[in-house]
This record gives structure tokens, sequence and C-alpha cells, in this order.
């Protein structure tokens, strides 16, 4: 059976009402995985949605490949080592990210308005959405369960640092905790410290420390290891 998604559900849509077990082949079987229930669900629903022609298959497979390929945190750390090697970038982040994103080429949607908040010794950023679960996609992907969840959205705002410590940071008395309420009119990135030990990484290498916990707020970058390679 064609392996590919459009393939496979082509492959259950011939297959009528049991897909899992439609045009497989002894070859197959021994490659074969039966998909989840709601995966098997949604691949129902669109093989029907597509065989109606109530949705243009090759939309679907652009929206898909977006989320799988374009959109998601690798997005958001290119950006914080961007500003971490890049002095001008870095002012222009601050002034106007919504602008300076685009500069790299990542897509607005779901991130019209952007906001960057910059870590210092001083201050740190944490960012919650109290209302529901507005998220930057277009440099961070899509939300944690964790993020979307009452607890973190109620507690974020009330004790910070609580919730800071249990996601393993221990922040000082002296930093100031600043929370901010994402909307779908702003979202934020946090743009983390840059760690000590880093000044000879290159900015790709640098990409690859930051997380997408530091770029919500609720983790810092550790310096990296001596195999850290330049
Ligand atoms: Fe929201």
């Amino acid at each position: 059976m064609d392996k590919s998604r459009r393939g496979f559900i082509a492959a259950m849509s011939a297959a009528g009402a049991n897909p899992a077990e439609g045009a497989e082949t002894p070859q197959d079987h021994q490659h074969q995985s039966v998909p989840s229930d709601i995966s098997l669900r949604v691949k129902s629903l669109e093989s029907l949605l597509v065989e109606k022609g109530l949705v243009d298959p090759a939309t679907l497979d652009a929206i898909v490949d977006t989320y799988e390929h374009k959109i998601g945190p690798r997005n958001g750390a290119k950006i914080v080592a961007r500003a971490w090697t890049d002095a001008a970038y870095k002012k222009r982040l601050l002034a106007d990210a919504t602008a300076a994103i685009a500069e790299l080429g990542f897509l607005p949607t779901q991130g019209e308005h952007m906001a960057v908040l910059e870590n210092t010794q001083k201050v740190h950023n944490v960012v919650v959405c109290t209302l529901c679960s507005c998220y930057p996609w277009p440099v961070l992907g899509l939300p944690p369960v964790w993020y979307k969840s009452y607890a973190y959205r109620s507690r974020t705002v009330i004790d910070p640092r609580g919730v800071l410590k249990e996601f393993g940071l221990h922040l000082p008395d002296e930093i100031e905790v600043r929370v901010w309420d994402s909307t779908a009119e702003l979202r934020y990135i946090v743009l983390p410290e840059r760690p000590n030990g880093t000044e000879n990484l290159s900015e790709e290498a640098l990409a690859a420390l930051v997380t997408r916990n530091s770029l919500i707020g609720v983790e810092n970058i550790k310096a990296p290891g001596p195999e850290a390679k330049a």
C-alpha cells in the first residue's frame, strides 16, 4: 500500500468501511501498524469530504505540510540566534517584532502582531494566555497541552514563581518576574539570555540550544557542555 498520507487515504476509501484492513499486501504487513482510532476517524472524515467535493485535497495537503514542516519552535530558535549574533537585528526585533520576524520569512498566520520580550539579569518574562490558548504559531508551532490547561492559565498570573519552580526554574528574589497575557491580537515570545560559554558558537549552533519552553519563558537556556560544536 502507498504509505504516503494521500495514498493511505485513497487505499482506505477503496477498502470501504474498514479501511485499516484495506489494500494490504504481504510485503506491507511487516511495516504495517494500524493507526490510532482518532487517526482513522480523521482520515475517514477527510476521505468523505474529498469524495463529496467539499474540500480540495491539495489545500488539505498544503495545510498539513505547513504544520509539519514550516512552523514550529525551530523558527523561534532561529530568531533568537539571529538576535544574539546581530545587534542591529536584535534592535529591530525588540522595536517591531512583527516586521523583524517577517524578515526571516516566517508565515504571519496566527502571529500577525508579535512582540518580543527580552530576558535580562534583572527581568524574567513568562507568557500565558489567561483566556484560552493564544500562542505564536509561526514561530512556536502549536501550543503544548500544559499551556492550554486551566492550571497554567490561572496559576501563572497568581503565582508565577511557584509555577516556574514546577518547571525547574528557581529564580532569585532580586529578579523581577513579568507575566504577559497573550491575546489573539498580540502574541509574545521571550528572547532568552544567551548563556555563558557560547561566544564561539555559530548562529546555527546557538539556535540548536534554544528550547521551546525558553521561548515561552518557563525555562532558561543552559550553557552548553564542552562538547558543543562551533
Ligand atoms: Fe487565547
